[in-house]
């Protein structure tokens, strides 16, 4: 199973991709969080990723990619996986096609999670992630057992640089533009499945499993 989870910044990717791991046990690519981890153990392009991304910019497609295709050689991905948060751009999407080519396979399904502005708003505003896993929380939704800390792993809960007012603008803005085209592109390949992420955490992932089913 290779499946693609979309959708703007803040609508549920990373919290529905770690539900899909936890029971369909593969492995997930968050090219975010791989940005995130590269840039908190001091990798150089780790650094420079997070001069885009602290801006609410997207990184390279150049430098995007690349990471993305190291990942993908590695043997757990043989079987399946779940990509999350990339492709953002038709570039990347024809680049991955391509991997995926050159490795004998392509994607199953791309699972979009629509979502309101007005909600992917209050969502990043809330949002609270963990720097040594990247678990995500909601300060209402989502809260940690304890305030401040990680169920998952203990560690320390803090709010993304790119989760301010102005780079979520901006975030939402690029997503429009840039990513939204991709909607098409997968269309026409006739994998595309939308989800609604307005509804409470499992019933999205209810509206996701029915989907996995199929496959
Ligand atoms: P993305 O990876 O798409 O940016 P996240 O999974 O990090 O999104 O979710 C963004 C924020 O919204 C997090 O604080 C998360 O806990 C919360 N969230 C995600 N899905 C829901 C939901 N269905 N209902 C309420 N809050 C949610
Ligand atoms: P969100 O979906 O909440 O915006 P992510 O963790 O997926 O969060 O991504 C955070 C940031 O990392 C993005 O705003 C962008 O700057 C960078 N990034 C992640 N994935 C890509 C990608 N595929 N192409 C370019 N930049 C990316
Ligand atoms: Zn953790």
């Amino acid at each position: 199973m290779k499946i693609l989870v979309m959708g703007p910044p803040g609508a549920g990717k990373g919290s529905q991709s770690a539900k899909i791991v936890e029971n369909y046990k593969m492995p997930s690519i968050s090219t975010g969080q791989m940005f995130r981890e590269a840039y908190a153990s001091n990798d150089p392009v780790g650094i420079e990723a997070m001069k885009f991304i602290e801006q609410g910019n997207l990184v390279s497609d150049e430098i995007t990619n690349e990471l993305v295709k190291h990942r993908l050689l590695k043997h757990d991905t043989e079987k399946s996986f779940i990509l999350d948060g990339y492709p953002r751009t038709v570039t990347q999407a024809i680049a991955l096609d391509k991997m995926l080519g050159e490795m004998g396979t392509k994607l199953d399904a791309v699972i979009n999670i629509l979502s309101s502005n007005d909600v992917l708003f209050e969502r990043m505003e809330a949002r609270r992630v963990c720097k040594e896993c990247g678990a995500s929380y909601h300060l209402v939704f989502k809260k940690p057992r304890k305030n401040g800390v990680c169920d998952e792993c203990g560690g320390e809960l803090y709010q993304r640089a790119d989760d301010t007012l102005e780079s979520v603008k901006r975030r939402l803005s690029i997503y429009e533009t840039k990513t939204k085209p991709l909607l098409d592109y997968y269309e026409k390949q006739g994998i595309l499945y939308n989800v609604n992420g307005m509804q409470p955490f499992n019933n999205v992932y209810a509206d996701i499993e029915l989907v996995l089913r199929d496959l």
